[in-house]
């Protein structure tokens, strides 16, 4: 063995070591998503909730699951002024996500405490949400939050607790509980109609779930142009901190400033708010209404959800002649996290464009680390955004924001990030251009 080998197996032992005392000194973090396994994705039945008024009446108790969103299985009254509410999925196996919403309103003034219980496989996630009008939201403060059988271990999932109890103040006037502010359908809609009215944009529908509510579109852009990018979010029910960063991005490339109408006059870019909204309404934890996991079926295509954007993209190129360049699918998970395809990954129409925009996404926030984990895996390629470039040769990206990021700084990333790609585009256009002129001389 020679020294330099010596000196190599020394210096790989030192950073192991280090490795591990640096991993155990620091807070859990989250470790990124577990491999992906091939899914049977045919339709699963699902179970669904009674929609009703609970009434505790010699208490004078009410609560309600009877609205978009809502989801509260069974309650109990399990002591004085206590509540157990049980919080079950649509089906098994399940993504940990487990989504609540309902509302609570009393005859008198009190204090009453809920406790959310969830099944045995399953521990608490989304810190509580509270509303007096189901619009404006703000985080139940920690001091009225007990755990229950809180969690042990090095990941933020395995922290968690079993079971919280929450202490609540309740009147005559409901006061509405979520698991993440709640964006149903109507909420949805209803921006993307208040955006369109603004910026003069087009909604379409590219058809209807399973349960036959509409999945809709807004383009931004040049008609039938050439250069096409595609935008979609919520495909998994709960992932509003993932959609609220789409808003973000979406509502700055279709302002008022200098680059996005430069943007505009030579992109055309196709967006799917709610990839999802069976699964939203019906206050879902991560399925459809065919009780599965519509980010698992972009190769079998056994959902309609999937299959109208599989079948949108290709027919959208024939029609226009041009190309799906850029494909980004927003998600939530525990912390923010870009999973783009990895950089040896060039086959694509812009190589490594997704790359490119990540370093430039950096640079323009100050202080910030992003948590860039490119995908190993390639197969099976029954994810979005597998799909997108093996598929269409997009350059592609899942974007997740996590739970618990600050609402403001969600919106500047999602704002910053739609810069970054608008100046990043428009420079590789400009450089095929001159390339393309150079080479017809
Ligand atoms: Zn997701």
């Amino acid at each position: 063995m020679n020294k330099l080998n010596k000196f190599g197996i020394l210096f790989f032992a030192f950073t192991l070591i280090f490795a591990v005392f640096a991993q155990d000194s620091k807070t859990p973090v989250f470790q990124g998503q577990t491999p992906i396994r091939e899914v049977d994705t045919t339709t699963k039945p699902i179970e669904n909730q009674v929609r009703q008024v609970f009434p505790f009446e010699e208490d004078g108790v009410y609560f309600s699951n009877d609205f978009d969103g809502a989801r509260l299985n069974q309650i109990e009254k399990t002591g004085e002024n206590e509540y157990t509410i049980l919080i079950t999925p649509e089906n098994a196996p399940i993504n940990m996500s487990p989504w609540y919403a309902f509302k609570v309103w009393s005859n008198k003034k009190s204090e009453i405490n809920v406790r959310l219980k969830y099944p045995d496989f399953a521990k608490h996630r989304y810190s509580p949400q509270i509303s007096k009008d189901g619009r404006k939201w703000k985080l139940l403060k920690s001091k009225y939050i007990t755990q229950e059988e809180k969690g042990e271990g090095d990941t933020i999932a395995a922290t968690r607790p079993k079971r919280i109890v929450m202490r609540l103040k309740v009147s005559q006037k409901p006061l509405w509980v979520s698991a993440q502010e709640l964006q149903t359908s109507k909420h949805v809609f209803a921006w993307m109609d208040k955006i369109a009215k603004k910026r003069n944009l087009k909604i379409t529908e590219i058809g209807k779930s399973k349960l036959g509510r509409p999945i809709k579109m807004l383009t931004i852009g040049k008609k039938d142009s050439k250069n096409m990018m595609l935008v979609i979010s919520r495909q998994h029910p709960p992932e509003v901190t993932g959609y609220l960063a789409m808003q973000a991005f979406v509502e700055k490339i279709a302002d008022k400033s200098k680059l996005s109408k430069k943007f505009r006059k030579d992109w055309a870019i196709y967006v799917i708010p709610l990839m999802n909204p069976d699964g939203v309404d019906n206050g879902h934890w991560r399925h459809n209404a065919g009780g599965i996991d519509l980010n698992r079926d972009w190769t079998k295509f056994n959902q309609p959800e999937g299959k109208l954007v599989s079948e949108f993209l290709k027919k959208r190129q024939e029609e226009t002649g041009g190309k799906f360049y850029f494909g980004i699918d927003f998600h939530s998970t525990w912390d923010d996290i870009y999973y783009p395809m990895g950089k040896d990954q060039t086959n694509s129409h812009m190589p490594n464009l997704v790359h490119d925009w990540l370093d430039k996404i950096k640079e323009a926030i100050p202080n910030y680390e992003p948590n860039i984990r490119p995908t190993q895996r390639l197969k099976p390629a029954m994810v979005s955004r597998n799909y997108f470039y093996f598929s269409h040769k997009m350059e592609a990206i899942v974007y997740e924001i996590g739970d618990n990021t600050p609402r403001k700084f969600i919106k500047k990333k999602g704002k910053v990030a739609a810069v970054e790609l608008m100046k990043i585009m428009l420079a590789r256009q400009n450089a095929k251009a001159t390339s393309a002129s150079a080479k017809s001389y």
